[in-house]
């Protein structure tokens, strides 16, 4: 097995196709020599996805982004990157070159991405194809805060409870997220205000999930989280340090006294679950969390109002 290892090895790195996996925090973890030649990726590396777009953009090269606001690109694209099983698409490079990516994703949220120059091939009709992809883009996108929208979540909460069972543990939890006091927040500092205070969460919030993980604003202050294979215990740790890292925020640069909170239910999904059923025990659960005093988790259970975690 080693040898034909080896010999795999050697082959994806003589072939001018591109070659790569990322792990499920989206960390590059294997990679040839044509994708790293095409990313400017030295051997020994393994940065993550976010890092070799941050730096290919700095240097005018890479990818070619059709964006003036690489930050908001990140963790718009972020918000559906690898997110369900294969997604196939043409994507050109700041050298000229066209490529015809795919990106398989296993349950365990690692991704095989293999890329082919399709230069000189089907140029025609290329720009009404890309015309397609953006709308396709922009169908799953929630245009203020750019991350996915509750058509994107509401398919993974679908695909959660559908995928087959991998033997322990369920299907995974969902968590909804909704911020305290949120109008009065509008009420006293204005709807600019209020939409800088929904981006900032959406950022902060999207930069805390493994990729395998889906992160989407359903509506008005209310999110939601998908955790597929994820335990409750693990999903209340991860909303608790959620919850930390909102409380330090100050998402006005001249407001240094404005912070916010956000409170959350979280509900485990069973085999036989649907969408809504999962999604009212989660509203269930937040309810809870607001009744007993904000800022802090609920999550189904045999008792009613039971703290996820004592404040
Ligand atoms: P609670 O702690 O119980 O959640 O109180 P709340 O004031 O946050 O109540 P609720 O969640 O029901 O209020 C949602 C508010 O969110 C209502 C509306 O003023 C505000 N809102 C909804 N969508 C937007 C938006 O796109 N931009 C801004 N700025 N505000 C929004
Ligand atoms: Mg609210």
């Amino acid at each position: 097995m080693d040898s034909v290892l080896e010999t795999l090895v050697q082959m994806f790195d003589g072939t001018p196709v591109l070659v790569a996996a990322y792990d499920e925090f989206d960390r590059l973890r294997y990679a040839n020599r044509a994708f790293r030649a095409a990313f400017f990726i030295d051997e020994a590396e393994t940065p993550l996805w976010s890092e070799i777009m941050r730096r290919n953009h700095a240097a005018g090269r890479g990818t070619v982004l059709r964006t003036e606001d690489l930050e908001a690109w990140l963790t718009s694209t972020q918000s559906r990157r690898g997110k369900s099983g294969f997604r196939a698409y043409e994507t050109d490079l700041v050298d000229g070159r066209w490529l015809w990516m795919t990106e398989s994703v296993r349950a365990d949220g690692w991704m095989l991405c293999i890329a082919s120059n399709i230069t000189g091939t089907r140029v025609e009709g290329r720009a009404v194809r890309q015309d397609r992809d953006f709308a396709v883009k922009a169908s799953y996108t929630d245009e203020l805060t750019g991350i996915a929208n509750r058509r994107f979540v509401t398919e993974r909460i679908e695909e959660m409870l559908h995928r087959p069972s991998s033997g322990a543990g369920g299907p995974g939890c969902v968590a909804l997220l909704d911020i305290d006091h949120f109008k009065p927040v509008n009420d006293r500092h204005g709807h600019q205000i209020g939409d800088l205070i929904l981006r900032d969460f959406a950022r902060r919030i999207g930069g805390m999930v493994r990729r395998s993980d889906c992160f989407g604003r359903m509506g008005g202050d209310e999110f939601l989280l998908v955790l597929p294979r994820t335990s409750i215990g693990q999903a209340v740790l991860l909303v608790e340090r959620m919850l930390a890292a909102v409380r330090t925020a100050r998402p006005v640069p001249d407001r240094g006294d404005l912070a916010y909170t956000f409170s959350a239910g979280l509900a485990e999904g069973h085999p036989g679950d649907t969408v809504a059923g999962l999604y009212a025990r989660a509203d269930k659960a937040l309810y809870s969390a607001k009744t007993s005093g904000r800022n802090r988790i609920c999550r189904e259970g045999p008792e009613p109002d039971r703290p996820a975690v004592a404040r």
